[in-house]
């Protein structure tokens, strides 16, 4: 027998996704030698030896056919001489090497089918295990502290496999083979139910007591994969108005995660895209059109036609409903004004004691907080509202690729970071508005997690013109600490030029209707028409200035803007008198605003 040896590189998402028991059962049936072992830089490395046209076959069946999970963004092989010197296949432990780029760790992925039967099982021995996963399921990006992806490297770290589970882990024809997350309610974490302060309640069953105590209208607050949630029922309305009181939300609309999509389909109109996308193993929250029949509290939504609605997507959602017949829960992340969602049981303690009646405890830290996804569809386009759970931090790939490795800050409100290397853009999790410390610190790390995730070095920063957002202040400390080149970036040129590099464009004209962005010529611009190419841009029109009266506060009490406007052909002086009680200060504010606007003409 002639015999050849390969060395193959795969980069992508190829860490955490089952590819290496993929890896070796293909070795075992093309009758190849060698190992296959994760990389630090996020590839996996694999070293066969064997008949060529074995080999062949191997390394086709893994650019056609790998796991679902899997995105293989780039494969070399290199062909040598066969040394001879393997017995078998085998995989190796992780090497640290990271040297390449281009590979990132999955996101988190909703629990699968398989997981669920066993769920439901009572022969299986996951039998009502809330945090039952697999290759195919489980956290990911949410467990992770550093690569490459093996258990030693995520929070599940402390919680060393149990005999059984262990066994499972070392069989290859076991579905969690090489499972990182692999766990059972023997060996793996434990969930609690306390008080609002933190006593312990005695209960045998507390997912399905805290999922009790939710539909008899009490507030809790669940500890999940990515962070901690609000929930509550959604057919009683004084829970979600104590919830609007608390949360100071008195209109923005809450979330729902329901029990199944036969319940969805009996409060909102599901198309078979929604329904699709709503049971895919990212399971956003979609937002849906209420139906006519519509019958949970109006106060979720209040005044909308539309509501945004997840289904379960652990065991412990799932178990959530068993005891109970609301047909849905509201589910907030669960945040402090301004902060991110809160991932620290202590913290959820100190910081949600206050406003909740339980916690729904579990203790397996959080990694990386992470909230749920929100998107919308156009018939079968999907438009990301929020793109983080089961999105981040898979990258989107650009069509010019870029030589520096360039993070972009984004502006102050609804930030997400984003860094660019090579052709991909690597998008973090919803970060929030970076208006608070906390918010700063957590993109600060944020940053910084995803250039070691990426094996990537910052060299630029990009961070929007306005001088005084806290976003912009980081990247000039960055470019004082890390010596990286720092370019300021017109607030709606930036919406424009991402939307280019999106879709391949090397030149455009773009209307952006982005609220409000600090200008070239340091004024409010809002409603631009740009032209735009990859060096510079233009602003060939925009719409007519109006005056903003406490510059940002405009934009949070629009009955200023409403007041700028009409005092360009009224006089508005009435009107803001009889409608001051939406001021915070109400007659004295509305006085300053009427000066200003006197002393403008
Ligand atoms: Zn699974
Ligand atoms: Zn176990």
């Amino acid at each position: 027998m002639v015999c050849s040896r390969a060395e193959i590189i795969v980069r992508g998402i190829v860490q955490g996704v089952g590819f290496r028991p993929f890896i070796y059962r293909n070795a075992l049936k093309f009758g190849l030698f060698g190992f296959v072992r994760n990389r630090g830089d996020a590839s996996v490395e694999i070293v066969v030896e064997g008949k060529r046209e074995s080999i062949d076959c191997f390394v086709n069946a893994l650019r056609n056919n790998p796991p679902p999970l899997a995105r293989i963004y780039d494969l070399t092989v290199t062909h040598s001489e066969c040394k001879g010197s393997f017995k078998g296949f085998k995989i190796l432990k992780s090497r640290k090497a990271s040297t390449l780029r281009g590979s990132i760790i999955p996101s988190d992925i909703a629990i699968c089918n398989d997981c669920l039967r066993e769920l439901r099982d009572p022969k299986n021995r996951r039998y009502e295990y809330f945090f039952i996963t697999c290759t195919n399921c489980g956290p990911r990006y949410t467990i992770i502290e550093k690569l490459p992806y093996d258990r030693s490297n995520t929070t599940m770290k402390s919680f060393p496999m149990c005999p059984t589970c262990s066994k499972e882990y070392k069989d290859p024809l076991n579905r969690r083979f090489h499972a990182q997350t692999v766990a059972c309610s023997k060996c793996g974490p434990k969930v609690y139910l306390t008080t609002n302060d933190g006593e312990e309640v005695d209960c045998k069953d507390p997912i399905r007591e805290a999922g009790s105590l939710i539909g008899e209208g009490y507030i809790i607050a669940i500890k999940g994969n990515g962070g901690f949630h609000i929930a509550t029922a959604t057919t009683l309305s004084e829970p979600i108005a104590e919830l609007r009181k608390t949360k100071h939300r008195r209109q923005k609309p809450f979330a729902i995660m329901a029990r199944s999509l036969e319940t969805v389909k009996t409060f909102a109109e599901v198309s078979k895209w929604e329904a699709f996308l709503l049971q895919s193993n990212i399971r956003p929250i979609v937002l849906l059109r209420k139906s006519e029949n519509y019958y949970l509290s109006d106060l979720i939504s209040p005044g909308l036609h539309n509501i945004g609605v997840m289904l379960p997507y652990t065991g412990l959602h799932v178990m959530l409903f068993d005891d109970v017949a609301e047909p849905a829960f509201v589910m907030t992340s669960a945040n402090p004004p301004s902060e991110p969602i809160i991932i620290d049981n202590d913290e959820a303690l100190r910081k949600l004691g206050g406003e909740v009646d339980f916690f729904l405890f579990h203790n397996r830290r959080i990694a990386q907080r992470c909230d749920d996804s929100v998107v919308r569809l156009h018939k079968r386009r999907i438009a990301i509202i929020r793109r983080s759970r089961g999105y981040a931090p898979e990258p989107i790939h650009v069509k010019t690729p870029s030589n520096l490795g360039i993070v972009g800050m984004g502006a102050e409100e609804n930030v997400t970071t984003c860094l660019l290397s090579g052709d991909q853009a690597v998008l973090s999790q919803h970060i929030g508005d970076v208006e608070t410390l906390e918010t700063l610190s957590f993109l600060k790390a944020t940053i910084k997690h995803l250039a070691d995730l990426t094996n990537s070095k910052i060299e630029a920063v990009a961070c929007d013109l306005h001088p005084l957002f806290n976003t912009t202040k980081l990247a000039e400390d960055l470019e004082r600490n890390l010596g990286c080149t720092l370019i300021r970036v017109q607030h709606h040129h930036a919406h424009l030029a991402s939307l280019m590099a999106e879709h391949g464009l090397k030149e455009a004209i773009g209307i952006v209707c982005d609220g409000f962005g600090y200008g070239s010529d340091g004024e409010a611009w809002g409603g631009e028409v740009l032209y735009s190419n990859f060096k510079e841009y233009k602003r060939v029109g925009h719409l007519q200035r109006q005056p903003m009266v406490g510059g940002d506060l405009a934009t949070r009490y629009p009955i200023r803007m409403a007041a700028g406007v009409l005092s360009q052909s009224i006089d508005v002086e009435e009107w803001l008198m009889e409608k001051c009680r939406f001021l915070p200060y109400r007659e004295a504010e509305a006085s300053i605003i009427l000066d200003h606007l006197r002393k403008r003409k």
